[in-house]
């Protein structure tokens, strides 16, 4: 990449190398940063969330608070790539804080009509790094009246790792105020158990890229099985996301894993559809516990 291009497109934080089509790509990027920051102020970002259900009793314990952005011309973006655009464009915290207004807002409807159902929501690197992100969480607590246990947060192991310290504190102050906390991604961070053990956090979150090859690959299993022991030895609940196929949650059950999360529970979905997601789903599995003969 020559000087110019470096100016107008920073690889930092270890954004993707390109070679072709290197300018057409910045511009791109340029310009849906622009729209992004347009987005979050005018409120065109959406919640949606994705069920976690306890794999005993099959009873929902939980819902992930995913972020998307129906872009007015390009329609719906990637996930992934928007969240990385944010990150390295300063955008991330905005976009925080909007996430923090949707599931706080989300919640004290859900509790309203009834449901009180607790909602993850994601944390980047960047955000254990804010001294005003705990601050505002709790004043969002106090502003809604929502109870502790429904909000929770979920931390990459990599986002951890790059301050360890920095992070240990947040999650300390998070902690204090009564949150749930997860690892996310388990597994892909090359983070040291004993700096694991160290960290309040009640419950792992084993990552897709084991779970989904688990059938046919041995090693995953593996990988799967001895993460599950682990997580149990150090007692914290287990979770595993990215479960696409009975065979996966069969085998998961057989290992006593807590926790699944995963397309053939349901794909992420708006959140204003999750209480009847969930009524379907209640239904749904009652009626299998009653067949006669099984
Ligand atoms: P994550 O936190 O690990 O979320 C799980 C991702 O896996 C979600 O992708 C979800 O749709 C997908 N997934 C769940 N079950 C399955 C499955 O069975 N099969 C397959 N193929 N995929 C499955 P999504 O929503 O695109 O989010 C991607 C990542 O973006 C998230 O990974 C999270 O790291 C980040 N992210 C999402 N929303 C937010 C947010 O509000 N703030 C921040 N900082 N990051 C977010
Ligand atoms: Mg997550
Ligand atoms: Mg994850
Ligand atoms: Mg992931």
């Amino acid at each position: 990449a020559n000087a110019a291009t470096n100016d107008v497109c920073p690889a930092r934080g270890g954004y993707a190398l390109y070679t072709g089509g290197q300018e057409q790509e910045c511009t791109r990027r340029l310009s849906l940063m622009g729209d992004l920051r347009q987005a979050i102020e005018r409120n065109e970002l959406l919640l949606y969330c994705q069920p976690k259900v306890d794999i005993a009793s099959r009873r929902v314990c939980g819902t992930e608070a995913l972020v998307r952005w129906q872009h007015p011309v390009h329609g719906m973006l990637s996930t992934m790539e928007f969240i990385k655009l944010a990150e390295n464009a300063g955008l991330i915290t905005p976009l925080t804080h909007w996430m923090l207004d949707a599931v706080f807002s989300q919640s004290y409807a859900w509790h309203e009509a009834g449901l009180d159902r607790a909602l993850s929501v994601n944390l980047s690197a960047h955000d254990l790094y804010d001294p005003m992100l705990v601050d505002r969480i709790q004043c969002l607590f106090s502003t809604w009246s929502v109870s502790p246990e429904l909000i929770q947060f979920e931390l990459t192991e990599s986002a951890l790792m790059q301050e360890p310290l920095v992070a240990l504190e947040a999650l300390t102050r998070l902690k204090k105020l009564g949150i749930r906390l997860f690892i996310d991604d388990f597994g892909t961070g090359y983070s040291s158990l004993s700096y694991l053990q160290k960290l309040p956090v009640d419950s792992i979150k084993i990552d897709q890229s084991f779970v989904m090859p688990m059938e046919a690959n041995n090693d995953s299993a593996v990988i799967v099985r001895s993460t599950i022991e682990l997580g149990h030895n150090l007692d914290l609940e287990v979770v595993a996301e990215g479960v696409d196929s009975q065979a996966v949650w069969n085998l998961l059950s057989a290992v006593e894993c807590d926790v699944a999360q995963g397309y053939l529970i349901s794909m992420p979905m708006p959140a204003e559809q999750f209480s009847d997601w969930e009524n379907e789903w209640v239904r749904m599995n009652t009626a299998k516990l009653t067949v006669p003969g099984q």
